[in-house]
C-alpha cells in the first residue's frame, strides 16, 4: 500500500508486468508501421513514462512529439476539453500514433482525434497503456491497448492523483 496525498491505494500493476506488456506493443508497432514513417504523439503529462518505455522497444524510424490536452481535475473528470498546445510537427499525409497513459469515458481523446484530423494526416492510430471498458461513453478506435481495467481511480506510471504519484514505477489503485 501507499500514501498519495491524503488518499491510500493499493498495488494493481507491477513494474514487470507492465514492462513485458510494452516490449509487446513495441514489437506489434514496430511490425505494423515497417516502412511508413510514424509519428508518435505523447499525449501529456500522462503519457511521458510510457511513451518513454514504448519508444525504447520500436525498432523501426520514428518522429517523436508530444502535445497536451487536459480534461481532469483532481479524482474526476470535469468533462471539460481544453485546446491543444505545443503540436510543432507537420503531420500531412503522416502516419499519427497517439500515444496516452487511459482511456476513461473516450472523450480526450475523441476531441483529439478530431483535431488531428484537420491536420490531413494519412492516418491516425490510438495505443492506450490502459483503459476501462466499463467507463467508455464515446466510440472510439482503440488500436493498442495495454491493459484493461476496471472502472476505479489509479496512480503511478506517470498517472497523477493532484499532480503526485507520477513517479511512481507501479500502477496502485485506489482503496476504497
Ligand atoms: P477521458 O477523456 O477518457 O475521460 O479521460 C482521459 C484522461 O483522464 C486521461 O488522460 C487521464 O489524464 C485522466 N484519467 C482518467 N482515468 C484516470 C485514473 O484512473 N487515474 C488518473 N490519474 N487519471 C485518469
Amino acid at each position: 500500500m501507499i500514501q498519495v496525498k491524503d488518499k491510500t491505494f493499493i498495488l494493481f500493476l507491477d513494474e514487470k508486468t507492465i514492462q513485458k506488456r510494452i516490449t509487446e506493443i513495441g514489437n506489434q508497432i514496430s511490425r505494423d508501421f515497417e516502412n511508413r514513417d510514424p509519428v508518435m504523439i505523447g499525449v501529456l503529462n500522462g503519457s511521458f513514462m510510457f511513451l518513454s518505455d514504448l519508444s525504447k522497444n520500436i525498432t523501426i524510424p520514428t518522429e517523436i512529439t508530444f502535445l497536451k490536452i487536459s480534461s481532469y481535475e483532481g479524482e474526476k473528470s470535469t468533462g471539460i476539453v481544453k485546446n491543444l498546445i505545443g503540436l510543432d510537427s507537420e503531420l500531412k499525409g503522416r502516419n499519427i500514433i497517439i500515444v496516452e497513459d487511459i482511456v476513461d469515458t473516450g472523450l480526450s481523446m475523441l476531441h483529439l482525434i478530431d483535431q488531428l484530423k484537420k491536420t490531413n494526416p494519412a492516418s491516425i492510430s490510438l495505443a492506450t497503456l490502459l483503459h476501462k471498458p466499463e467507463a467508455l461513453k464515446h466510440n472510439i478506435q482503440l488500436d493498442y491497448v495495454g491493459f484493461e481495467i476496471p472502472n476505479k481511480f489509479v496512480v503511478g506510471y506517470g498517472l497523477d492523483y493532484d499532480g503526485y504519484g507520477r513517479n511512481i514505477p507501479e500502477i496502485y489503485q485506489l482503496k476504497l
